[in-house]
């Protein structure tokens, strides 16, 4: 990975341990302090509306800045290559601080048919609660983009790779369409991770990820963050942040900060490991299908190759009955977690059943289902491959595959 920065030149892994920190100017301490202080001592008279606090004011109190997330979130923008970064309590907080403080009664968003579930859930029944019209659009189909995307059209929102089905959206041409139409475009990269794709740099106004997962990386924090440019973030700070609250403890930031240290590292052995089993698993005779980006199978492989620097480790695979296989996974996987989430270095296998999804979350009908059916037929089993052994992680499959 030797992708260069404004910052002096310096790579990617130089970046990943470096941007954000500095040695502590009165300790020398080299690794960075956790400030949970929830308020700072003032030298001056300081005014209490979120609308003027100056660009250069001091700390004055951790829901508005707080010094350990704010390095989290020069990391984050430095990895991103995004202009300016604010950090969340979770994924969610993240998602939800753009599309309210985005979107108002009359606006439409138009949402791919493929997302994380609660994001899915938010739009179709939050947003819609509050008058805003919410259409999806299978994203892959840049036609029936196109036709989704009207003049009210205020933002789109894509999440690629996608949830659960890894099917990957072509950033560029997406924004291209929304920007076309005068809308904004907001795009989940959770699952790329900043490894493998930086979509501001393709045209995304905006970047959500859940820290949560790949960037905090060992399970043990939840965090989300929203990346735009500085006049963007202005709404997302103010609304989102200040007036919605959804915060990231510092305790939080100061885990994901260390974290993001190794994420160049650990991606890299995502991508080893995820490549082993998929290609086990694509061996397998009781697997029908695997769909991981880094596999030539996979029907956007070449996008795939285009836009990521990096395949990730999430992968998906069907088998006939699926469903009736959890129980089993449950009781006899020695290695594999049942258990949701994603992007940890433990790895994590769970059952999503595409009636439930339907039921759940998205409600499509008709050619969008048909679409999303062919992707994942009646469900899949999302495994995220963590960093143990890849040959032992495939015997821990062999347990319940037989
Ligand atoms: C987990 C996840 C979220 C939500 O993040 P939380 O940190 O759980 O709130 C949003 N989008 C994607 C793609 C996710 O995987």
């Amino acid at each position: 990975m030797a992708r260069q920065h404004d910052q002096k030149n310096r790579k990617t892994r130089t970046l990943a341990v470096h941007a954000g920190e500095a040695p502590d100017p009165v300790t020398r301490a080299s690794a960075p302090n956790i400030v949970m202080s929830s308020t700072f001592v003032l030298d001056e008279p300081v005014g209490f509306s979120a609308y003027d606090i100056p660009e250069d004011a001091p700390f004055i109190y951790s829901r508005w800045r707080n010094p350990t997330v704010q390095q989290l979130e020069d990391k984050m923008a430095v990895l991103e290559e995004a202009p300016a970064c604010r950090c969340f309590a979770s994924g969610m907080a993240a998602t939800s601080a753009v599309l309210f403080s985005v979107l108002k009664t009359g606006d439409r968003l138009v949402m791919s048919d493929a997302n994380y579930p609660g994001t899915a859930e938010l739009a179709r029944n939050d947003l819609k609660r509050m008058g805003i019209e919410v259409v999806t659009a299978n994203f892959s189909d840049l036609n029936a983009l196109e036709q989704a995307v009207t003049p009210e059209t205020v933002l789109v929102w894509g999440e690629t790779p996608a949830n659960p089905t890894t099917r990957i959206t072509d950033i560029a041409a997406v924004a291209e369409i929304a920007h076309q139409h005068g809308a904004r475009l907001a795009i989940d990269s959770t699952f790329a991770s900043p490894m493998a794709t930086r979509p501001m740099t393709l045209g995304a106004d905006y970047v959500i990820h859940s820290l949560t997962k790949y960037c905090c990386g060992h399970g043990d924090a939840m965090g989300g963050a929203v990346l735009a440019s500085e006049e963007h973030m202005r709404a997302i700070e103010t609304d989102g942040q200040i007036h919605v609250g959804g915060v990231m403890s510092p305790f939080n930031a100061w885990l994901i900060n260390r974290g993001l240290a190794t994420l160049p590292i650990r991606m890299e052995s995502h991508e080893v490991n995820a490549m082993a089993v998929a290609h086990f698993l694509e061996a397998h005779p009781k697997v029908k299908k695997v769909l991981y980006p880094g596999l030539v199978s996979h029907p956007h492989h070449d996008l795939a190759k285009k836009q990521m620097d990096n395949f990730s480790g999430m992968l998906s695979f069907q088998i006939d009955q699926g469903a009736d296989l959890a129980q089993k996974m449950m009781s006899d996987l020695e290695i594999i977690h049942y258990a949701v989430s994603l992007g940890h270095h433990r790895s994590l296998i769970c059952w999503m059943g595409t009636d439930d999804l339907m039921a759940s979350s998205y409600g499509l009908s008709g050619e969008q289902l048909a679409a999303y059916r062919e992707f994942a037929g009646d469900g899949v089993y999302r495994l995220s491959v963590g960093l143990e052994d890849s040959d032992d992680l495939c015997e821990d499959l062999v347990r319940v595959l037989g």
